[in-house]
């Protein structure tokens, strides 16, 4: 497969500092949840890009592969700061940000009716005793939690400086 790679007019589209941040933060949160960058290193490199600019328009890196209706609004949320709740509650990562070897989605967690089962079927967990910190959290409660409602939920990880 050859795919296109990111342009300079593409960087541009975002601040050097944040895009370092982003590519740190990328590395860091893959190994942290046991999963893997995709081996399409472009595919990866796009999506910090829309990361990166996000956090340049809106102080917070929002999810850049869905539409918002209102960004600003969004990102007051946390449901789709990256990493966004279906990551930290399924290991599950529409974007192909954060994947398996092969570049796939987990979708071992996801309810049977989950859009990304029925796309992809059942991609096991390659490193099934890391991430799902919000997941675990609710099983071991038995109720569901919001990202950072309480001081032991997590919330996105702070990019590292
Ligand atoms: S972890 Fe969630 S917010 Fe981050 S890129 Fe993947 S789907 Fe988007």
């Amino acid at each position: 497969m050859t795919l296109d790679q990111p342009t300079d007019a593409d960087r541009q589209r975002a601040s050097e500092k944040n895009l370092e941040r982003m590519r740190r933060y990328a590395r860091t949160f893959a190994e942290k949840s046991g999963t893997y960058l995709h081996p399409h290193p472009e595919i990866t490199e796009f999506l910090v890009i829309g990361l990166a600019k996000h956090i340049d328009e809106l102080g917070r890196p929002l999810c850049p592969c869905n539409f918002y209706e209102d960004k600003v609004q969004e990102a007051r949320s946390s449901e789709w700061i990256c990493a966004c709740d279906e990551m930290q509650r399924y290991k599950y990562c529409h974007c192909l940000l954060f994947v398996n070897e092969e570049g796939l989605p987990i979708t071992e967690y996801l309810p049977p009716d989950h859009e990304g089962r029925e796309i992809y079927g059942l991609i096991p967990d390659p490193i099934p005793d890391k991430g799902r910190a919000l997941g675990r959290l609710e099983e071991k409660q038995g109720r569901e939690l919001k990202k950072g409602s309480t001081p032991h939920t997590p919330e996105e990880p702070p990019p590292a400086d």
